[in-house]
């Protein structure tokens, strides 16, 4: 899970989309305030941060995170809206691991992110298979069996199940669970969104109840990994 700081909507939404599109789980926050409730949910494996934001700076959030067991060795990227030399001597004095001056090519993003997760030796191939209670979720095999019994799921279920799965523990709003199965460019209702779990959750049958509502957000998959 790769998060992300960046108080700028276009910015980050085109960030986590092309992590997420690259094979990485991502999670975007706009404040320092939602970026630290993530953070105790869920202990990310690189973080991307912006300098200058609305509600504090990113190089205090990033002496936070390297004074907290937790966090300490999470590995940093520091989006720096400005490419000097003070900034990028800043971010590396107060432990960031890397940098990149915006604004950036996406395919060097990508490129930048690979090589700082394999010099922390991070996993990059995502989880592939899920255990909740009576459900199992294969990605490779297309497999989902609830009390071992096969379920079959169109394509779209199975997408926002997995997503809900890959993210468990954080609430995914419409949008978000909408531009991650049916892309930035669907022009459909975030109704499409409510649809498809009530049909998920009637094909899980007993285990209809792991996906939560959580009301006037979205929805989410109750229980953190445990690690
Ligand atoms: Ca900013």
């Amino acid at each position: 899970m790769i998060y992300i700081l960046e108080d700028e909507p276009g910015i980050r939404n085109l960030v986590t989309y092309t992590l997420e599109r690259s094979g990485f789980e991502s999670c975007g926050f706009g404040t320092v305030a939602e970026f630290f409730v993530g953070i105790r949910v869920r202990v990310p494996s690189l973080v991307l941060l912006d300098i200058m934001l609305p509600d504090g700076d990113g190089l205090e959030v990033l002496k936070k995170l390297r004074s907290s067991a937790s966090t300490k060795k999470v590995p940093v990227m520091m989006l720096t809206a400005k490419d000097t030399e003070y900034d990028k001597v800043m971010g590396l004095e107060a432990g960031a691991d890397d940098y990149m001056p915006k604004p950036f090519g996406m395919m060097e993003f990508i490129a930048r992110i690979k090589n700082l997760m394999r010099r922390y030796d991070i996993e990059i191939q995502s989880e592939n298979e899920f255990r909740i209670g009576k459900l199992y979720v294969s990605l490779p095999r297309h497999d989902v069996l609830v009390e071992d019994n096969p379920v079959v799921l169109t394509s779209k279920e199975f997408d926002v199940l997995v997503y809900l799965l890959r993210n468990q523990g954080l609430v995914l709003t419409r949008d978000q669970i909408m531009n991650n199965v049916w892309g930035m460019d669907f022009d459909g209702e975030t109704r499409t969104v409510d649809v498809h779990i009530r049909s998920l959750r009637q094909k899980l049958g007993v285990c209809a109840d792991i996906i939560e509502t959580v009301r006037s957000v979205g929805y989410k998959i109750g229980s953190r990994p445990k690690t």
